[in-house]
């Protein structure tokens, strides 16, 4: 069963010490922006790692996990307990998993369209569920291999939402290309904040200002300096990821 997981390199040990390293520049680059730390959330990413892991991560003080698989973090979240964090699903949600990750997940980050919103919505009514919170995932580079949906099909996502009686729109979310210079990455950042207080401005969100989650482990300090409000670090505070032979 741990197959799944790969081999994993990390010491427990160190997570705590990651975290706590982790959170400081957190706090150190919202002073540089002139910002309150406490505006930031902070997601670890644990997708690869076991529950033994996660478990060390919740222990140090993590109080939200980001999974980018629905099954892999099926048997985590069964393991460590649904209440034990905060859930974010931030990988594609493919439809036939859509029932799974509303039973599991507090946060979609990575709703992308409006097929997916349907189903979602019709789903939380079957399984009794009130409120679900999503992020809508932006695709600004037009790169065909990633998710996300393009900006000029906002829209009518948009307007879907707001008839929607369970899905609650918080914010929105964005994985940019990959560049070795976290500078390089800045103005996809910008784009992303004026796009959301565009959208603030009409009212798009449930809570006002809506969410901003951007910047990963080499971009963070760069995405908060841009207005992030959730940041999604995974190797930072877990180690480099090893993936097992045909994941
Ligand atoms: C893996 C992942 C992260 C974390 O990446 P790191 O570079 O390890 O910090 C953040 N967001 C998404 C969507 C991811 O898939």
């Amino acid at each position: 069963m741990n197959a799944r997981f790969g081999i994993f390199v990390v010491v427990v040990s160190d997570i705590e010490r990651n975290l706590n390293e982790v959170t400081e520049r957190i706090a150190a680059a919202a002073s540089r922006a002139g910002r309150d730390p406490s505006e930031v959330t902070l997601v670890a990413v644990s997708k690869t790692h076991p529950p033994s892991v996660l478990r060390a991560a919740i222990d140090a003080g993590a109080l939200v996990l980001g999974e980018n698989k629905v099954q892999e973090a099926e048997s985590k979240i069964i393991e460590l307990g649904r209440d034990a964090a905060t859930w974010h699903l931030i990988g594609h949600l493919q439809s036939n998993k859509a029932r799974k990750a509303v039973q599991l997940f507090d946060v979609i980050e990575s709703l992308d369209s409006v097929e997916l919103a349907q189903r979602l919505e019709r789903i939380c009514i079957e399984e009794g569920r009130s409120e679900l919170a999503v992020f809508i995932q932006v695709d600004l580079a037009g790169e065909e291999t990633k998710s996300g949906i393009p900006e000029t099909e906002l829209a009518p996502l948009i307007e879907f939402l707001r008839t929607c009686k369970c899905l609650r729109l918080n914010g929105l979310m964005i994985v940019p290309p990959f560049f070795d210079d976290p500078e390089t990455t800045r103005p996809y950042f910008k784009r992303l904040r004026a796009i959301r207080d565009e959208l603030a401005a009409k009212g798009a969100f449930s809570s006002g200002r809506g969410e901003l989650s951007m910047g990963m482990s080499h971009d963070f300090e760069v995405a908060i300096e841009e207005g992030a409000t959730v940041v999604r670090v995974g190797t930072a505070i877990f180690g480099a990821r090893e993936y097992a032979a045909g994941n």
